[in-house]
This record gives C-alpha cells, structure tokens and sequence, in this order.
C-alpha cells in the first residue's frame, strides 16, 4: 500500500525531478562544491550567497557538526542506531561512515523526500558487512510512515539517535514541534536527539535576505532562535549535553585551527545534541 518504502523505476524517479525549480537538497549540494544540482538550484544558492556571502562556511560548519555529533553518539554515548531525517545528496562523511569507522555494527536509517537523493541513495546504502544501512524516500511530516519502515532496519526497541540536522527549518511551526514530539516519544530511554538549525540570532540581517530568496522560491523557511530550538529538547523531557544550544562551530571542536580567528562569528546555525537518560 501507501506506506510501503517506495521503489520506483528509473522512469517514475525521472517524472519526480523537477529541475525548472530549486530543492533544497540541490541547492545545500551546490553550497558543498557538488556535482548534483540543475541550474535553478544554482541560481538559488547564488542568491543567498549574494545575500550571505558566509553562506559556504556556514553549510561546511554544520557538515563538520554533524560528523563530530555522530562521533560523539557513536564514541562517547555508545549509540548504535541511527534514523537520519533529511539526509541530503550523499557526500563526505555520510552518517554511516562516520558510526561505523567506530562501530562496525551501527545500524543506519537514512531519510529524505527529494528524488535526486532517492536517485543517489546507493551510495548511501554501502554499508560495511557488520552494521546496515538503508534509505526511505519520506516526508518528515509523515513520522508514523517514517517509523513504520525504519523498523524493517533498526530496532525501535533499542536506543536509536535521532538526526534532524539542517532540515526543521522547511517546517512550520505548527508541525515541526509535533513531529520531533512523535518521533521523540517512539523511542526508547537511552536515545538521543542531534539537531542544527537555521536561526537569525546571529548575523540576523544578512540571514533574513537569505531566507528572502528562498521563499522567492516557494520554500518554506523558517528561522528560529536558541530558545525556540531549545524548545524541540525541552518540551519533550530532554537534557541538553555540554555545551548546550551553541553556533555549530562551536559544539565540541576537535580541529581547533580550523574554527579560530574569528572566522565564524557571524556562524548562522545553532546546534545541540542530547542523550535522552
Ligand atoms: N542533513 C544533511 C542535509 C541537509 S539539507 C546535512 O546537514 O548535511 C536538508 C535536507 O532535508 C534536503 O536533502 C531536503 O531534501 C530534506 N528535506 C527537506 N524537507 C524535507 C521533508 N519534509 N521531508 C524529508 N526530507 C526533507
């Protein structure tokens, strides 16, 4: 029915991508230097970076935070199941590569709702042979579809991290809280959620343009601030690890060289990470 993992043929794939309009997984890949993206998504992200021209490192800061909250979860937290809501076009450091370089056996659920990612998914699903991986073509609004299939790979009975990075930010308010809340009481104690966010807390004027281009182009966009972030750990009963909401950059630095000098203060995201006891 309905809610099985979609397989689509090469040809219903193709009937799916819109390249006359930008999506955000193109235009974030455009930011990244890739390869997979049409000229609308270009003319998208050279619009906010007109608007932002930090743009680039900001979506680099927040690649760098999601590699260092797995490592984290994986290393520190000892988590070995992943469900990663709004996984983008498959890059550097995908989720799985980073658990499982620590624990072969991680177990992986990657999420998105974008064709071309659904196109891409096979890079995505090179597991090693001791852990998993698997890919379900998904909205984030549907979290009982989400759960339902993510449970053929992960075991929603065991602690499971929770990824939400870069992508409540396409959700309006009247959702994005219900969602995560859903998604939060699904599992166990022992879990986690990591999650970075678009906010205009900081460098506030240059992000209100950006986010001007992107409802130009139809998108939601919504910009929140440390304490409505805080909200999606709070008002579901969790405990925020150290440092707390923070600019990615800031959150648990390992390469310190690489996040001095001032580089990132107008840093555009807020990030934070929590085991849920
Ligand atoms: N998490 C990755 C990619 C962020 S880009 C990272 O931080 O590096 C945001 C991703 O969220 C895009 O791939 C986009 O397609 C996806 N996305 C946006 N809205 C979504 C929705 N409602 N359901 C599922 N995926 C969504």
């Amino acid at each position: 029915g309905d809610d099985a993992p979609r397989h689509d043929s090469a040809e219903q794939l193709h009937q799916r991508i819109d390249s006359s309009k930008a999506h955000p997984a193109r235009v974030y890949d455009v930011f990244l230097g890739g390869k997979d993206n049409y000229a609308a998504d270009r003319d998208a992200a050279a619009a906010a970076l007109a608007a932002n021209p930090r743009g680039y490192l900001d979506v680099r800061h927040n690649r760098d935070f999601m590699r260092r909250s797995v490592n984290y979860l994986t290393r520190e937290a000892g988590l070995r199941q992943f469900l990663d809501m709004g996984t983008g076009l498959p890059t550097q450091e995908n989720v799985h590569q980073v658990a499982q370089r620590i624990a072969p056996g991680a177990r992986i659920v990657y999420v998105d709702n974008d064709p071309v990612v659904l196109a891409h998914a096979r890079a995505l699903l090179a597991s090693g042979p001791q852990g998993a991986t698997a890919y379900i073509d998904a909205d984030l609004r549907d979290p009982a579809k989400i759960l339902q299939a993510a449970a053929g790979t992960i075991d929603l009975d065991a602690p499971v991290a929770l990824g939400l990075v870069a992508i409540l930010h396409f959700i309006e308010d009247a959702e994005a809280y219900d969602i995560v809340r859903s998604l939060v009481d699904a599992l166990p104690p022992g879990s986690a959620l990591f999650l970075s966010h678009l906010t205009s807390d900081l460098n506030a004027e240059k992000i209100a343009k950006v986010a001007e281009t992107y409802h130009e182009r139809g998108f939601t966009f919504v910009l929140r601030s440390a304490d409505e972030v805080r909200r999606f750990f709070t008002e579901n009963g969790l405990e925020i690890v150290e440092p707390g909401i923070v600019p990615a950059h800031h959150w648990r630095p390992d390469h310190v060289a690489d996040h001095d000098g001032g580089a990132g203060r107008d840093e555009a995201y807020v990030a934070s990470l929590d085991p849920v006891e």
